[in-house]
């Protein structure tokens, strides 16, 4: 070979070279203009490059941008923020990531979703940007957050006027139904036959009403009376249920047995409390014979799942939402006595520990209850 052969080969090998890093530039060149991601070169704090998606998002072109200072397009308010970030890169920081409002070339304010890393430009320092529309997410971020406050807000006024009205109604209705009853007492049968029923219907409802309002001071508690979770024993917990319903269970003969039951972390009194109502009401809608109710615990996603399964009148699933809620029931007070509050305190105290309660229908008769609370313990 010549030394013009090599001197031919060599040039063909470097113009190779050559043409293979245009082409590399290209495609790199074709991926920053096609990107969904808005990208710019800042250098001495003015726009070097700005791909066609940074343009398309701040509304102003190349020319319009290229030579003008970047933080003419952040808004007053952010511009500090941005700066110190900037400050931050010049000292050597490596990456920096940020959110901040921009202001488009129509006047509208966007957020935008902001990584920045120094690099080499031209021979010179540069600061490389990618730069995110997130007006959306930033939109429904700000109404998620405003709806949980208004929620928060009402559940709290909601509680509040729940646990003053029944706290308050007491004392007068005290007097209400103990007077009621001393006319009871006093002129029984000494007036008319009507006088006597009038004073029995006053009597009655002045009861009924101090049960309710009992009820749905017990159902505020849950909230504002709630002890610390601790580490609880539910054997023990079912036990002390059991016992606290003696009397019920001596009179229906039931019978009841369980699954080994294991240690939460819980408010014990609510959970005896949980317990008691749902034993309780699976002693109290039984059907004519002896209860049988089953207690038992199963592991599954990181929950304990809890089952009071009955041999009841069982309940039409159409209702089982319903049941859950404040003063419902599907019967009257004259078939099962009551006042439809205590699946009401169940859910609230099963929601306390962050958990889901639901009932299903069994195959044969009667139903389940479920409850679920957290193997690590709730909030
Ligand atoms: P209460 O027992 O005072 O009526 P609850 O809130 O405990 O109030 O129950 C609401 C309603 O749900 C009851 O009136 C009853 O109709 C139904 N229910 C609750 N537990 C059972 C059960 N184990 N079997 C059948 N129905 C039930």
């Amino acid at each position: 070979m010549t030394k013009a052969d090599i001197i031919r080969e060599e040039a063909a090998g470097e113009l190779e070279a050559q043409r293979r890093q245009v082409g590399a530039l290209k495609s790199l060149k074709t991926l920053f203009d096609t990107s969904l991601i808005g990208i710019y070169i800042l250098q001495d704090g003015k726009f070097q490059f700005v791909n066609a998606r940074f343009q398309e998002i701040v509304g102003y072109s190349e020319n319009e941008l290229l030579g003008t200072y970047s933080l003419e397009l952040v808004h007053p308010k952010d511009r500090n923020m941005v700066r110190e970030n900037a400050v931050r890169m010049l000292k050597g920081e490596r990456s920096s990531q940020y959110e901040y409002r921009t202001i488009s070339k129509n006047g509208a304010n966007k957020w935008i979703a902001e990584t920045v890393v120094p690099i080499q430009y031209l021979g010179k320092r540069a600061v490389l940007g990618n730069f995110m529309d997130i007006t959306d997410h930033k939109q429904i971020e700000e109404e998620l957050k405003q709806t949980l406050n208004e929620l928060q807000r009402s559940n709290a006024e909601l509680e509040q006027f729940a646990y003053v009205a029944s706290h308050d109604l007491q004392e007068p209705l005290r007097m209400v139904a103990s007077y009621t009853q001393l006319l009871a007492r006093r002129y029984q049968g000494k007036l008319d036959a009507d006088a006597d029923d009038f004073i029995a219907y006053a009597v009655g409802g002045a009861n009924r009403m101090h049960k309710l309002i009992n009820d749905l001071l017990a159902y505020s508690r849950v909230s504002t009376r709630g002890k610390p979770f601790e580490l609880t024993d539910c054997e023990a917990i079912v036990d002390e249920a059991v016992s606290n319903l003696q009397m019920a269970i001596g009179e229906s003969d039931a019978v009841i047995t369980r699954h080994h039951l294991p240690t939460v972390m819980a408010d014990p009194t609510q959970l005896v409390q949980l317990f008691q109502n749902l034993i309780g009401n699976a002693i109290k809608f039984r059907k004519g014979h002896a209860p049988e109710i089953h207690i038992g615990a199963e592991q599954s996603d990181g929950m304990w799942s809890f089952s009071v399964q009955d041999n009841g009148i069982g309940i039409d699933p159409q209702y089982a939402d319903r049941i859950f809620l404040v003063f419902q029931r599907l019967h009257g007070n004259e078939d099962y006595r009551g006042t439809g509050i205590g699946l009401a305190i169940c859910k609230k105290i099963v929601e306390r520990h962050s958990g889901r309660i639901w009932v299903e229908p069994n195959n044969s008769e009667g139903s389940t209850f479920y409850f679920t609370i957290p193997m690590k313990g709730g909030k």
